[in-house]
């Protein structure tokens, strides 16, 4: 017996249509106008948007200071069925075997979504630059390495950087960079609080927004030299996303992606009283309301190809892991949950304002991140022989998140009080229901690795 999702208003990145999809053993297997209902479960989504379950690039379990696994069951509940999770080569640990480990101590049994995994340079060397050509036989085809975090282990100098991109382009790994200019950081963090300026509403003045577009233009020119594309993760703000973008148009194979909360926050939250602002610190720092609006305008027009969430749920939440920076701004432990609430942010705050269409929400959300993560189409589109995570969206939902309704284990919730207008009614990890009006319905630790093929979306400009 199958499932039938039946009338379902179908949206894609790039149309839509009234259909009915039916799904057998974890994939669709037919799409069109009245299929044959007999023997199967029915599902009705008259009046219902229909979509791919959402995609997140961009999250970190069990790394950072960050809770793990036991928690990922909040990105279905907000409708992202597939998260991409950012993989800590510990130091002494080639970097093939930081993957293979790192499966076996956290993954088997343990993550609920289907999972695509990235690795992180973490102990720089001749090895580990010649273990990127291997990344793709465990599963990995994206390697992000830091800029920022000068003095800290994951920082890399542009000397790694660049022998990575011209390692990792012999077997279609793309690099990744976290761009921040790590001297700039460490001067100016050291001169705040020398000041007495420690309150975390200076964290912002010690990432300026031009040592994040300084970093940026550096590792495009790095990337040019090694002819390789790159891969740009949370964008913070106009100047760098038109960095990116006037690469590009100059021909280069150079991407960016945001995240939900510089599409949805601003510097003001730093500013909050009584060590609030604490919540928000995440690396780079919220920016101010023009950046903001721009990040629509760049995801819209394309600037920018994908929205993450950076989910990151701190160990101890705001009581006890935000704390440690009561004192000391850089030492609040930065990174904040957000995977569960991604799609309801974008959704109200994007399409239901009219900032993006529904394709557009499709294309950032499930669709391109897919692609960036080398799992397209397995991911991130509906489709005849894709995997069946389907998300069936009710519109005329209106709503409030709250704290009590977030299943990431943390003491705040990121978005705490933001109306949202519409929900994931029932939401499939391949043909399985297991979210409904987001809560969580299915079971626990049943997601699988999705194996990343090499020469994913940012290298398609080498292919033409
Ligand atoms: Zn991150």
């Amino acid at each position: 017996m199958g499932l039938i999702i039946k009338n379902g208003n179908i949206i894609t990145s790039k149309n839509e249509y009234i259909a009915d999809i039916l799904v057998e053993d974890e994939k669709i297997v037919a799409i069109g106008k009245d299929l044959d209902i007999k023997g199967h479960e029915v599902v009705d989504a008259n009046d219902k948007f229909v979509f791919p379950g959402g995609v997140d690039e961009h999250v970190h379990y069990n790394s950072f200071n960050s809770l793990g696994y036991e928690t990922s069951h909040a990105a279905l509940a907000g409708g992202t069925t597939t998260v991409g999770d950012f993989v800590v080569q510990p130091v002494g640990v080639g970097l093939k075997d930081s993957i293979i480990n790192y499966k076996k101590d956290y993954l088997d049994e343990k993550a609920t979504p289907d999972y695509v995994l990235h690795g992180i340079i973490m102990d720089p060397s001749e090895e580990t630059v010649a273990d990127l050509v291997n990344m793709p036989s465990v599963g990995v085809s994206s390697v992000k390495l830091f800029m920022a975090y000068k003095g800290m282990p994951y920082y890399v100098s542009d000397e790694w950087i660049f022998k990575a991109l011209c390692t990792g382009k012999k077997a279609g790994v793309t690099i990744m960079v976290h761009a921040e200019n790590a001297d700039i950081i460490d001067v100016l963090t050291k001169k705040l609080i020398a000041e007495g300026k420690t309150e975390p509403k200076y964290f912002g003045d010690s990432r300026p927004v031009l040592s994040e577009a300084e970093a940026t233009s550096r590792a495009i020119y790095m990337a040019e030299i090694a002819n390789a594309p790159l891969f740009v993760v949370h964008v913070t703000n106009q100047k760098t996303a038109e960095i990116i973008r006037d690469a590009y148009n100059k021909g280069l194979s150079t991407y960016g992606e945001t995240c939900t909360h510089y599409l949805m926050l601003n510097d003001e939250n730093l500013a909050k009283p009584n060590f609030e602002g604490a919540k928000y610190v995440c690396n780079p720092p919220l920016r101010p309301q023009s950046d903001v609006n721009f990040m629509w305008e760049a995801i819209n027009k394309g600037w920018l190809t994908s929205v993450g969430s950076d989910h990151c749920a701190i160990m101890g939440g705001f009581a006890e892991g935000k704390r440690k920076g009561i004192n000391d701004f850089s030492k609040i432990p930065p990174g904040s949950p957000g995977v569960q609430d991604r799609l309801n942010m974008i959704w109200t705050y994007g399409v239901e304002t009219g900032k993006i269409t529904r394709q557009k929400f499709v294309e950032v959300c499930c669709t391109t991140p897919a692609k960036v993560c080398g799992i397209y189409p397995q991911k991130g589109e509906i489709a005849v022989g894709t995997d069946a995570d389907i998300v069936v969206f009710d519109p005329n939902y209106r709503g409030t998140v709250k704290l009590e309704d977030s299943l990431s284990s943390s003491d705040y919730c990121t978005y705490d009080g933001f109306e949202i207008k519409g929900i994931a009614e029932k939401v499939y990890l391949r043909g399985k229901l297991v979210a409904q009006n987001g809560k969580f319905v299915g079971e626990l630790g049943k997601g699988q690795q999705v194996m990343s093929k090499p020469y994913a979306y940012c290298y398609d400009k080498f292919k033409e």
